[in-house]
């Protein structure tokens, strides 16, 4: 199974998974800097995110809260049905970015260091041979 699909395969469990109750959004630090999550509502928010990940558009309030992600991890105990809300969310923003390839739905902050980043980072933790035969 390639990564996409694996991607896709986990997107479509967790969003089976989940009820949309919100809870994980009502945990997120992140909620006041993400324009349009208050208004909306946590069950609303989370039912956008649940469309991202099944390959729809989501709501601009949904967006927003994955945009405004940094991972903190506060969701995860939040859930109710022991879902994983934060590799959903993880989930959610490879694909709004547009990771399988569809247009992104959210900016997208290109890296150009990302590449050297990599190696240098590779570098450090390879053996010579990996390094030759991999980089
Ligand atoms: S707390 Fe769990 S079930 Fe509720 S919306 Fe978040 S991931 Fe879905």
């Amino acid at each position: 199974m390639s990564l996409a699909d694996h991607i896709r395969a986990e997107s479509a469990r967790l969003a089976a998974l989940c009820t949309a109750c919100g809870d994980c959004v009502s945990a997120c630090p992140m909620t006041p800097y993400a324009p349009g999550v208050a208004e909306a509502g946590p069950a609303a928010v989370a039912a956008g995110l649940r469309d991202v990940l099944l390959a729809g558009p989501g709501t601009p309030a949904a967006r927003a809260w994955i945009a405004a992600c940094t991972r903190s991890g506060v969701c995860t105990p939040a859930c109710r049905e022991g879902i994983d809300p934060a590799f959903m969310l993880r989930l959610a923003t490879w694909r709004a970015k547009g990771a399988l390839g569809d247009g992104p739905l959210i900016a997208v902050k290109e890296d150009t260091q990302f590449s050297p980043k990599v190696k240098a980072f590779a570098r450090v933790t390879l053996t010579e041979k990996e390094q030759r035969e991999w980089l």
